[in-house]
């Protein structure tokens, strides 16, 4: 059992799965390349093998469900799990059976033949619209499929899905979550609630804007510095009087307006937001568009900051040298574009140091861990979480939908 908030949680390790049949809920939508049909990156099924493996060894049988592209309620052969199959039973080492629907007697029939020990992949939950309605009905048919129910897609329970939020009612007290969902929320333990270890950093970039605002809200209260860069900071910088230029600025609402203006009020007094200080700039988003170095107040019309640059650069990594915790969302510039890199790649780097010197280091975010792995440094955080959306909602320090469900 693992405590949230003094609620308790049972694990797969509370439970003998023997002759069972265990409902597992994967989150294996991977990255695939549809032109060689490989899969680009396969961390998120590597990372579910444990809790498959512990329930094998049991003698129990493995039912996967889970999601995988967008079909928004339709089936799409592009978006079919069946890409999976090779790929996982290579891992496994054992032929892993597939059927192509997720509910109904066909499905059950498939789960009936089931021996023990034997893995069956379900059709993507996705071609059922029901399943992002949270729909009751949807989640009683997936619930009637097996014994016991085990959350282990961390990186969607912050959604109100059915097979994430609905279906876990269904089992009462035979439900738990897999290793990987345990470890995803231990990590975030050490950074939320009394367990981080100060000076907490927490480092914001990407160009999600809105959906990130609000959580500078809950971080200011429990952060000792909140870092801001990449897209993010030039709605502040905006907002502030400064001079932007053409850089990205989406849409904001007049709700992130006020929400901005909000953060920046409460900073007068408590000191912790954090901006770059000059930013490179470009005159088109291009890695060889012409750049120079400007304040970042005072960016040219025709122009776009693209990456952070030297002054901020050391003004971050000496704030990030001096944290016990750090976390990071986000990069700081367009590091896709190399010559807009330099910003993202010194930020890994100096996380990495200080990772080496005893800080304890979460990372989160598809983009985030892809400019790590740029530079080789991925394994030398101290936990790269699967979930960039759901960690970034748990920063909010409300229990995500997906775990609450699981509460006894
Ligand atoms: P997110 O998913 O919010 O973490 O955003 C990641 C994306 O933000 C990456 O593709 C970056 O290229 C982009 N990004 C970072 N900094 C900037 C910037 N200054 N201007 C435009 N895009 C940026």
């Amino acid at each position: 059992m693992i405590e949230i908030n003094k609620n308790k949680i049972k694990t797969v390790n509370d439970f003998n799965f023997k002759n069972k049949i265990a409902i597992v809920r994967v989150d294996f939508n991977v990255p695939v390349d549809h032109s060689s049909l490989q899969i680009t990156d396969d961390t998120r099924i590597q990372y579910s093998l444990p809790t498959i493996q512990k329930i094998i060894s049991d003698h129990g049988r493995v039912v996967l469900l889970s999601h995988f592209g967008r079909p928004k309620g339709r089936r799409c052969k592009y978006d079919s799990l069946k890409i999976i199959v090779p790929l996982l039973s290579n891992k496994l080492q054992i032929p892993i059976k597939f059927y192509e629907d997720c509910i109904g007697e066909n499905t059950k029939k498939n789960i009936r033949e089931l021996k023990n020990k034997e893995v069956l992949l379900l059709e993507n939950l996705r071609f059922y619209k029901e399943e992002e309605e949270g729909n009751e009905n949807f989640a009683s048919k997936l619930a009637s499929l097996g014994d016991i129910y085990v959350n282990e897609a961390f990186s969607v329970s912050h959604r109100s899905h059915a097979s994430i939020s609905v279906l876990p009612k269904f089992f009462k007290e035979k439900k738990c979550i897999g290793f990987l969902m345990k470890k995803e929320i231990q990590s975030l333990e050490k950074i939320l609630g009394k367990k981080g270890k100060k000076p907490i950093t927490i480092l914001l970039g990407g160009a999600k804007i809105s959906s990130k605002i609000d959580i500078i809200e809950s971080i200011i209260r429990f952060s000792d510095f909140i870092l801001i860069g990449g897209g993010m900071v030039y709605p502040f910088i905006k907002i502030q009087g400064g001079k932007i230029g053409d850089s990205l600025i989406e849409n904001i609402s007049d709700n992130t307006k006020k929400i901005i203006k909000n953060i920046l009020c409460k900073n007068e007094n408590k000191k912790k937001l954090h901006f770059p200080k000059n930013v490179t700039i470009a005159n088109s988003f291009d890695n060889d568009a012409k750049k120079k170095i400007v304040p970042i107040h005072s960016i040219p019309d025709g122009w776009k900051g693209l990456d952070i640059a030297s002054e901020s650069i050391k003004y971050f990594c000496d704030i990030i040298n001096k944290s016990n915790t750090i976390f990071w969302n986000g990069p700081v510039g367009v590091f896709e574009f190399y010559n807009f890199s330099l910003g993202t790649r010194s930020i890994a780097r100096a996380i990495v140091n200080a990772t080496e010197k005893g800080a304890f280091s979460l990372v989160g975010g598809g983009d985030t861990i892809a400019s790590l792995k740029m530079e080789k440094l991925e394994k030398k955080i101290s936990y790269l979480s699967t979930g960039g959306g759901a960690m970034l909602e748990s920063l909010k320090n409300e229990i995500l939908p997906g775990i609450k469900a699981l509460i006894l």
